[in-house]
């Protein structure tokens, strides 16, 4: 693995709140419990944060109720809303450096990555859905008959979000605009290995403008204080990201309390198909985006590699020397571009998963153990000779190992392709449109990028087919999880 420049960046950065923020102001919780949240380099504690539990979720709740039901969220304009996360937008990108620097701290994500990526394309949501603000509205219908019929879009109420930790502030942002800018107002709790970017980028949107009670952000763990959301009575909405296990879990809790809709971003295995016409050399890097990127700790991740049986000695051969160049290391440094993984969990995790393929019988063409001896750094994998039903190429692996399979034809990598419960995305390398046309319709994911892997502009709708998700965000498409239609009908006296 290449060394970094030994230049550390020094982002000035501190932990300046570690409080649940409620009705606008930072509170501790009702139990008066803390949990500590790691640094991922080191295994440190960073600082000791807020535990919310279901006392805190229903006071939250409450105060979101009330600015909802008596304003003044979804009384003021849409315009006076549009600014306020205009303002946001505004104070979140001439702060990329002390929040990356929060994000790399607690997540253990390459600090250029979050600085030069993630921020940019937060700051973006913020303005997409502040243009939409303003341009949501219903229709006048046509009906057989002597009415008048308006349809009114109007928000749902308080939408509960629960969020991951491998995107903590992009996820954030991508749960809390479409609901602002819909006019709901939001509890939203934090993954509890992530709590800090997303107190930081609250507290900003409260200097931005948002009224207290509007956006209320609660630390905690997944079965007390997200539990409490899911099943909340009060809660109009839920919109989840997480794992498939847990999407089943929260689904069924709204279901058991009252009935709120709800939106799943779950769990994936995408396949990333590399046809004999490929540039392999794009195809090679592509691939390795696909997979490593965010240390592998991605929903899309690229993690079944299918690669044509007429390029795939030398895909294979170009694979894994790229692997091998991966600058891994740590987050602050210039150049690095893979951190720990985010906790011991995953860490084990992986090394197990590692240590399957292995077993199963694959070819470790590089990486296979830990980086260094401490922290919960993984040494890029690839393994090779994959076949269909060795655990590896099944099970969201969530880490920094590459599966490469041989395919021989298109009819055969589609109907092996699609073999999954899982349909996030996929990624088609071809240079023949046919191939890409064909591709394209048979697989059966949400997204399909070609030549390309994990552009997200906040215009591209985003989501799962199968047990990958329900529902879409991002783009047009994620405003309808935040709406009522309401049918108007008036009598027409004179028509
Ligand atoms: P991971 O295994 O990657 O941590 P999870 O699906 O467990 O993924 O976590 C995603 C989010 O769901 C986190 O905010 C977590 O706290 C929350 N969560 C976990 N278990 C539950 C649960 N039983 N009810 C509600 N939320 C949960």
């Amino acid at each position: 693995t290449a060394a970094a420049t030994e230049v550390p960046i020094k982002p000035a950065v501190r932990v300046e709140h570690t409080q649940l923020l409620i009705d606008g102001k930072f509170v501790n919780s009702a139990s008066g419990k803390t949990f500590p949240t790691l640094d991922p380099r080191t295994g440190e504690v960073i600082a000791h944060i807020a535990e919310g539990d279901h006392e805190d979720v229903d006071r939250a709740v409450g105060v979101a109720r009330k600015a909802f039901d008596h304003g003044p969220w979804p009384k003021m304009t849409a315009y006076e809303r549009q600014k306020v996360l205009l303002r946001a937008a505004d104070l979140i990108e001439k702060h990329t450096d002390e929040i990356a620097a929060l994000e790399t701290w607690d997540t253990g994500k390459p600090y250029e990555q979050v600085a030069k990526i993630e921020v940019p394309i937060v700051v973006r949501l913020f303005r997409y859905y502040a243009g939409w603000a303003d341009k949501i509205h219903g229709l006048t219908v046509p009906a057989d008959g002597p009415y008048t019929v308006q349809t009114l879009h109007e928000p749902i109420g308080v939408a509960g979000q629960i969020i991951p930790w491998n995107f903590p502030l992009l996820m954030f942002t991508w749960k809390i605009c479409p609901a602002l800018a819909c006019g709901n107002t939001v509890v939203i709790k934090t993954a509890e290995q992530t709590p800090l970017s997303a107190i930081y980028a609250s507290k900003l949107l409260h200097e931005a403008g948002l009224p207290p009670g509007v956006l209320n952000v609660i630390s905690g763990f997944g079965p007390t204080a997200g539990a409490a959301i899911a099943s909340h009575m009060n809660v109009d909405k839920l919109a989840f990201t997480g794992s498939t296990d847990t999407g089943k879990i929260v689904l069924e809790l709204a279901a058991k309390s009252n009935l709120k809709p709800v939106t799943l971003e779950l769990g994936g295995k995408s396949p990333f198909i590399v046809c004999d016409d490929a540039d392999v050399d794009e195809a090679v890097e592509q691939a390795h985006f696909a997979l490593f990127f965010n240390q592998g700790q991605c929903c899309c991740a690229g993690s079944r590699t299918f690669v044509h049986e007429r390029v795939y000695d030398e895909f294979v051969e170009k694979a894994r020397a790229r692997a091998l160049k991966r600058a891994v290391g740590d987050p602050f440094k210039v150049g690095i571009e893979q951190g720990p993984q985010i906790d011991s969990e995953q860490f084990e995790k992986i090394l197990k998963y590692i240590r399957s393929g292995v077993e199963s019988g694959a070819t470790l063409e590089t990486g296979g153990d830990r980086f260094g001896n401490s922290g919960f750094y993984v040494q890029p994998t690839v393994f090779s000779n994959v076949k269909d039903d060795m655990l590896i190429a099944k099970d969201e692996i969530f880490g920094p190992v590459q599966s490469i399979l041989k395919f021989k034809n298109i009819d055969e990598v589609i109907e092996r392709a699609n073999n999954t419960h899982y349909g996030l995305a996929a990624g088609v390398f071809t240079k023949n449109i046919d191939t890409a046309n064909t591709l394209s319709r048979a697989l059966k994911v949400g997204t399909v990028w070609v030549n390309c892997f994990d552009v997200f502009d906040a215009a591209i709708p985003f989501g799962g087919y199968k047990m990958s998700g329900q529902g879409r965000e991002k783009g047009e498409y994620s405003l309808k999880n935040y709406l009522q239609v309401k049918a108007v009908v008036t009598p027409l006296k004179n028509p």
